[in-house]
């Protein structure tokens, strides 16, 4: 696939599935409240189905769905949402498939009720090695950036989501908020202020 259809399909998915939740009255508020971290985490994960990549894995839904307090039922409606919007795209029957899959795999890892802090034990697929060199995104389980290779937030990563954004948003904060605990899990051994300081502490001052 093309990077224009590719680009194409990603940001018109990602348009049409807020706009459709936002619409949506039996969706969860905080789905529509952090429109932004939503719409940030369906454009990494579309991007990686596209181009054939193992996402970060649904470690990062999860992850956010828990900073939300967004239950299995939340996240089925996103699901819902981004399926039919990505289906009008046309982008193939694989990529439908591996954008289900990836629901699928958060979904088992969400409390049906309040059980929210069970620790998640995923099993993940095998990546590839490389991504496309413009992209900059996170891969767990060394959370290396699939870009560069230096450590995930770039930053290049970082000027891309301060501009994805709009600037120091709480949103973005939830985003990454939700990478820094699903990193958490995946380093066990690493210092946890170093993380912290390493997701969160780039993020400039909101200025008034
Ligand atoms: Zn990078």
């Amino acid at each position: 696939m093309d990077v224009f259809r590719g680009t194409s399909i990603i940001r018109n998915t990602v348009s049409q599935t807020t706009t459709t939740i936002s619409r949506d009255p039996t969706a969860p508020p905080a789905l529509t409240e952090h429109a932004e971290a939503v719409g940030a985490l369906l454009n990494d994960m579309i991007t990686c189905v596209l181009t054939e990549d193992t996402w970060p894995g649904p470690l990062v839904l999860v992850s956010l769905c828990r900073t939300l307090d967004i239950d299995r039922a939340g996240l089925d409606l996103l699901a819902h949402h981004t399926l039919t919007a990505l289906l009008a795209q046309q982008p193939g029957p694989e990529a439908l498939v591996r954008t289900a899959a990836t629901f699928a795999a958060a979904t088992c890892h969400l409390p049906v009720a309040d059980d929210l802090h069970r620790k998640p034990h995923l099993s993940r697929p095998t990546r590839p090695a490389t991504a496309p060199a413009e992209t900059h995104l996170p891969m767990p389980p060394t959370w290396a950036c699939s870009g560069c290779a230096h450590e995930w937030p770039c930053a290049t990563k970082q000027s891309q989501l301060l501009a994805e954004f709009g600037g120091t948003r709480p949103a973005l904060g939830i985003y990454l908020g939700s990478c820094f605990s699903a990193a958490l899990f995946d380093l066990p051994r690493a210092n946890k202020q170093h993380l912290r300081h390493r997701f969160l502490g780039w993020l400039p001052r909101e200025t008034s």
